[in-house]
């Protein structure tokens, strides 16, 4: 697969998220979807209520098994934060790790944010930390399953198999 053709698979993912699709309904997603009722988590792909913050899928992933660690609060600064909700985000991520260890026995991960615009961040008003887990090659992962309808089962299915990880007993 050359790279125009991959160019090309990716292009409805790269439109909706471009153009907002997602966020034009009611605002912030970030802010929308632990809003709503706990019977749309699953559709919403929303892993894990805390306190402070939540757990999410990323919908335009940069590989399988993409979460976001977000606090409720709409903010675009981390130094907002009071120390509960930063300690929770600390502690989502270690959760986040540990279930996406079990379930998909990652090489490694990348975790960080992106603070603004210039930045890269994608929504700059509500800050979110990505944790990515990563393999050994896997940078030809992508256009492997770089069709939408693929990616959006493949996401149900990931939601389904993390899903009890992230279960407090
Ligand atoms: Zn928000």
């Amino acid at each position: 697969m050359d790279a125009k053709t991959r160019k090309n698979l990716w292009a409805p993912w790269r439109t909706a998220y471009i153009t907002g699709i997602e966020k034009k309904d009611d605002g912030c997603i970030f802010c929308s979807k632990p809003g709503q009722d706990r019977s749309h988590d699953k559709d919403n792909h929303l892993l894990y209520r805390g306190k402070t913050g939540f757990v999410l899928m990323n919908l335009y992933p940069y590989n399988n098994g993409h979460l976001m660690i977000i606090p409720y609060r709409h903010t675009s600064d981390i130094l907002d934060l009071d120390a509960e909700e930063s300690a929770e985000m600390w502690e989502l991520l270690c959760v986040s790790k540990r279930a996406l260890t079990a379930v998909m026995n990652p090489d490694g991960f990348n975790v960080g944010m992106n603070l603004g615009r210039t930045a890269g961040a994608g929504i700059d008003q509500h800050i979110h930390l990505h944790i990515v887990p990563r393999w050994n090659g896997d940078t030809n992962f992508m256009p492997v399953v770089g069709e939408t309808k693929v990616i959006s089962q493949a996401l149900s299915d990931t939601y389904d198999t993390l899903l009890p990880h992230f279960s407090r007993g």
